[in-house]
């Protein structure tokens, strides 16, 4: 049994359940219920323009999932922050200590995905044309996966 998320359309309220994506990857898709386009990312449902990813130019696909994406990330990257500073205790340091300090102690794994760079919209297209349709597909996954 693969494990699943439960998702909530935020078109139209209708909840579901899809196979869990990889960790870190976009899933998009459309909602069953009222055909609107959503991502799901990061364990959130987030709503899509079907116009823009369907006829926009790729530079607006780009633009909008960057845009809905994004603040996604902002939210949960506030949290985080806002966790790290009620707690005090992240990395001994306490709230009033600057960047700086926090940036020596990063190490190489922060370094490597800061230069990943950001998506372009190749890949963006690319994901979309094909590894999206293939999703579902048993073989092509543990080709990636295993
Ligand atoms: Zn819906």
């Amino acid at each position: 049994m693969l494990p699943t998320i439960d998702i909530h359309c935020p078109h139209c309220g209708a909840n579901g359940q899809v196979m869990a994506p990889p960790s870190g990857s976009v899933l998009i898709g459309s909602c069953p219920a009222c055909d609107g386009m959503l991502a799901v990312f990061c364990g959130a449902t987030l709503p899509l323009d079907r116009a823009i990813l369907q006829t926009g130019a790729p530079e607006a696909r780009f633009d909008h999932l960057m845009a809905v994406l994004g603040e996604h990330l902002e939210a949960t990257v506030d949290q985080i922050v806002a966790q790290m500073v009620a707690s005090g205790d992240m990395l001994g340091l306490d709230a009033s200590q600057d960047d700086a300090d926090l940036d020596a102690d990063d190490g190489d794994e922060a370094d490597e995905l800061v230069d990943l760079g950001p998506i372009t919209p190749a890949e963006v297209q690319r994901f979309l044309k094909d590894e999206l349709p293939r999703i579902d597909d048993r073989n092509y996954f543990q080709a990636l996966f295993s």
